[in-house]
């Protein structure tokens, strides 16, 4: 199939300019607005309803649509409802799909290891000075660094994708959308809170699962990464806070494996699937689930031994062979395998 039209990341100062308004601007908006909340007594039902309305919307775009749907391929839905979920992810105003999907591959191929464009520990050291710096790169900072020379590696069929491309090309126009339409709903604060404000807390919700998600929370998997799952972030990112279920298993479209481990995603993708909207939901079984724990402990075991053993022997250093990069997706699990180009 051939390739379709797409945004490319930028680099150099109008970018890093761009950046900074988008990252700085909502944060200096908020006291104000908070303050003025507060003062004044008031803030209309309506924009309250838009704004939760707003968070919850364009989060399941960003987690059910950017995460799960494009990413990880972990369900297909019919090609115009795919369009319409990305889209309102795009309206999250995270970057544009295809740069995003691409960003995420990186992360799950190397988690936690050089090449992994938010890693809170991959090029940090020890203590809490580093731990911090680590913190806050995987948190945001990440986002000023100049794209990998070799972007679209991983991307190649979602470029061309039709639908995909389109809505990547057309990431601006969603995110005016999302701005403009809790303007029309509720006025200017409307505009603030329905748009501003929840683009703000969208996006430090989602920056949470890569900053917080890989330093604080518990460990049901013995992944080699430091993914962690933590409850509250779940319950602020429709569930993407199981993110050591999720780094386990990384092309499951459920990431709440037991009711207390918080997935609304999940839950929306069961809704779909009920009705006949999402098909090819990928579902490992209690048993693959029970394998795949016992072959990452085997995993850390034999590390664990390998290394202790590196101190005696000279190291050999292993030279990772050229592989195919859709191969090399499917062999790290991060989408299912014989997708087809065109769904
Ligand atoms: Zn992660
Ligand atoms: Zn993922």
């Amino acid at each position: 199939m051939a390739e379709q039209k797409t945004t490319h990341p930028q680099s150099g100062k109008t970018h890093k300019i761009v950046i900074t308004i988008w990252a700085l601007g909502p944060l200096l908006v908020f006291p104000f607005a908070l303050y003025r909340a507060v003062k004044t007594r008031r803030i209309g039902r309506k924009v309250v309803l838009t704004t939760l309305i707003g968070y919850v919307l364009t989060g399941q775009g960003i987690t059910l649509g950017y995460h799960r749907l494009a990413t990880h391929e972990s369900f297909k839905v019919p090609r115009l409802l795919k369009g319409l979920i990305l889209g309102v992810g795009s309206a999250a105003a995270q970057g544009p799909v295809i740069t995003w999907v691409d960003n995420h591959r990186r992360h799950h191929i190397h988690a936690d290891q050089p090449g992994d464009p938010h890693s809170p520990h991959a090029d940090f050291g020890e203590g809490w000075k580093e731990s911090f710096k680590g913190f806050l790169h995987a948190h945001i900072f990440w986002l000023f660094e100049d794209p990998p020379k070799d972007f679209g590696r991983y991307t190649k069929r979602l470029r061309e994708d039709k639908v995909v491309a389109w809505v990547d090309r057309t990431f601006v126009w969603w995110v005016g959308a999302g701005l403009a339409l809790p303007a029309l709903i509720a006025g200017w604060p409307g505009f603030i809170w329905g748009g501003v404000i929840r683009m703000l807390l969208v996006n430090h919700s989602t920056f949470a699962v890569n900053s917080i998600c890989h330093m604080f929370g518990s460990r049901r998997f013995n992944t080699k990464d430091e993914s962690r799952n933590n409850i509250f972030i779940a319950m602020l990112t429709g569930g993407e806070g199981n993110h050591n279920n999720h780094h386990a298993n990384a092309k499951a479209a459920y990431h709440g494996l037991t009711w207390r481990e918080y997935d609304l995603t999940g839950y929306v993708i069961r809704g779909l699937k009920a009705v006949g909207l999402a098909t090819d939901v990928y579902e490992p079984t209690p048993e693959e689930i029970a394998a795949r724990q016992a072959q990452l402990d085997r995993q850390a075991a034999r590390e664990q031994a390998q290394a202790e053993a590196a101190t005696e022997l000279p190291s050999l250093t292993a030279v990772a062979p050229a592989t195919n990069p859709e191969r090399e997706l499917v062999a790290a699990g991060v989408v299912p395998e014989a997708m087809s180009a065109d769904d």
